[in-house]
């Protein structure tokens, strides 16, 4: 069954996508349903059909889910930050898990699912650590800052996103203040004109210290005493350094970081580990859920203080770190400088010895150790979104090791990761989800492979 453009129809809404749309069936012809969530019962206009799939326009809701919410952010809507406001938590939790399965069995094609249910959050807001504001201008040229909204580069004002920590708001208002005091301007992206790019906040949950970060299209900021005056009336204020990004790029930060006040990073805990992160080094952003998914993973290697480990894009080192007090050694792989350096420190402030980072890629020095014929009991791999390489996971394979714990942030390339594994004598046998994003669709999941005999 094909539909054509104006066509209305009755769908049911079942999943949802990437961005939050509404997914439904209609005689097996699939609808992307803007501004539905599962469960609703909705007639719609067809506005764009292709062969096997087509977008529509919801009209009216004929039954609306029992799981729909009023969203407590005035601008969930547009936002591109937040997809799933609409949705009760328990069903965003449901569909997390639906979804992890859904991969595994298309793409990874696993017939059995050894799946845990999903790590809720009890608070599911204010949990990032981290946000990255954009600064820009409206039409009259008045300062602005927010979030993008959807699939664009327009900013939303928001700056309380119910996500984020309340400490956010201040500090961007200030930062607005001292721009408009100073005459100090935004940076335009259609003309490449314009000093501030985004505004980078990290705050230590545990620690309390925040880090400021100004992203700019030049070398240095005028009136720069007067800016770090205000900001450092602002108490756990600990690290105000400037990014320099002078390219026309959507990348964020700049490669270049200049300390203006402080220090150069903050530190953190996830238990009884002390972190210290810089702006440009990978730290997971909801550091609650961080210590379970970490915990998980720390079951799943079942470390008896014998073993040789590896940490495969280790980041600042967290998993690493936290696996060398119950391992013989750990050595540490990743490709970020700044984060290498990060994982280096933090080894040292917490005394572990044991523990070795290199700065590599984590396929080439795999590959290296292949070819050096080392040994490994247990793998922690934690990959990028883009997921793993099959000449990575030869490698591992080939340093025989009892374990591969596998952490992954997106379903599609573990399910894909998974079935290379599986066809190589490593069997998947637990696989827990936790949710690290409320509100979005994203979700982490830590799978225990170990080796058939
Ligand atoms: N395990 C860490 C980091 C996970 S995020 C933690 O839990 O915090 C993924 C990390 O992989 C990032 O730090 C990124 O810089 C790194 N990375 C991306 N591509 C890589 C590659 N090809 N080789 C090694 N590391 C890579």
């Amino acid at each position: 069954m094909s539909y054509q453009k104006n066509d209305v129809l009755t769908v049911k809404i079942e999943d949802m996508g990437h961005d939050g749309e509404g997914i439904g069936k209609c005689e097996g012809y699939t609808l992307f349903v803007k501004d539905t969530v599962i469960g609703d019962l909705a007639e719609v206009k067809v506005i764009k059909a292709k062969k096997n799939y087509g977008y529509a326009r919801l009209m009216r809701l004929i039954e609306p889910s029992p799981h729909r919410v009023e969203p407590i952010c005035p601008v969930a809507r547009p936002c591109g930050g937040c997809q799933l406001q609409m949705l009760d938590y328990a069903e965003q939790l449901r569909f997390k898990e639906k979804k992890i399965a859904q991969n595994l069995q298309r793409i990874g094609g696993m017939t059995e699912i050894p799946m845990e249910p999903i790590v809720g959050m009890e608070s599911p807001f204010r949990y990032r650590n981290k946000a990255q504001f954009p600064i820009g201008q409206d039409k009259n040229g008045k300062l602005i800052t927010g979030f993008y909204a959807g699939r664009t580069h327009q900013i939303m004002e928001n700056r309380n996103c119910y996500l984020g920590v309340e400490q956010n708001e201040e500090i961007l208002n200030r930062i607005l203040a001292w721009m408009e005091e100073n005459s100090v301007s935004a940076y335009q992206e259609e003309t490449g004109k314009g000093l501030v790019r985004h505004v980078l906040i990290r705050f230590g949950f545990t620690t309390k210290e925040i880090m400021v970060c100004l992203v700019v299209n030049g070398k240095k900021l005028p009136a720069e005493k007067k800016l770090i005056q205000s900001l450092t009336e602002l108490e756990g204020m600990t690290s105000i350094t400037l990014s320099v990004n002078r390219e026309r790029t959507n990348v964020i930060m700049g490669k270049e970081i200049r300390c203006l006040w402080g220090q150069e990073f903050i530190t953190d805990y996830i238990g009884k580990v002390k972190y210290q992160i810089s702006p440009l080094s990978f730290y997971q952003v909801n550091p609650v859920q961080t210590e379970i998914l970490y915990q998980t993973a720390m079951d799943y290697a079942g470390l008896t203080g014998k073993e040789t480990v590896v940490d495969a894009y280790c980041g600042i080192g967290t998993i690493g770190i936290i696996a060398a007090d119950k391992a013989k050694s750990v050595i540490g792989v990743e490709l970020n400088p700044a984060s290498v350096k990060d994982a280096r420190n933090n080894a040292r402030h917490n005394n572990i010895g044991n523990i070795t980072f290199y700065q590599n890629d984590a396929e080439r020095f795999l590959n290296e150790m292949q070819e050096q014929n080392a040994k490994a009991d247990v793998i922690f791999m934690d990959p990028p979104r883009a997921g793993s390489t099959q000449s990575f996971m030869a490698s591992a394979i080939s340093l025989n090791p009892d374990r591969i714990v596998y952490i992954s942030c997106n379903p599609e390339t573990l399910a894909r990761d998974l079935e290379f594994l599986k066809k190589h004598q490593y069997t998947a046998e637990k696989i827990q989800p936790v949710d690290m994003f409320p509100f979005t669709t994203h979700m982490e999941t830590v799978c225990l492979l170990t080796r058939r005999k």
